[in-house]
């Protein structure tokens, strides 16, 4: 948590654009396409299983206000990410403090016109292996 920099707000306070009780809201920064925020939890913690009741209740509803309220002020679209990849060491670009990525989308935007170059593999159908190997993975006891 020394090195994390979500947990020292005086790195990112510029970047601030609201607080709640529970998280902080700021520009993200590098951009990945414009008005990408990122809802912050005030707490360090490194995956969302770990959040209180409360902070569950308080971040999600502070994550849905914003998606609303990036589809009434800026764009029709957006999309929200919370990312999980304990894999990938923390750097500039990968921060381990659970966070949720809100993205503005529209139609035929940049993201959409990169995606489209993987078009056909993305949407070809799943194998019946495929099907079996989730269906018995992710089925909850
Ligand atoms: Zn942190």
């Amino acid at each position: 948590m020394d090195q994390c920099p979500f947990c020292h707000i005086d790195q990112i306070r510029t970047r601030v654009i609201q607080e709640t009780p529970l998280a902080l809201i700021i520009l993200s920064n590098p951009r990945l396409m414009p008005g990408h925020i990122l809802v912050i939890p005030k707490r360090h913690v490194e995956k969302p299983l770990d959040f209180t009741e409360a902070e569950r209740k308080g971040i999600f509803d502070t994550v849905l206000a914003m998606q609303d309220k990036i589809m009434s002020v800026f764009s029709s679209g957006c999309d929200i990410r919370q990312n999980c990849r304990p894999f990938i060491p923390q750097s500039r670009v990968k921060v381990d403090h659970v966070h949720f990525h809100l993205q503005p989308r529209e139609m035929e935007d940049e993201l959409y016109h990169v995606s489209q170059i993987h078009e056909k593999q993305l949407w070809q159908d799943l194998t019946a292996e495929e099907m079996e190997k989730f269906f018995t993975l992710y089925r909850i006891a």
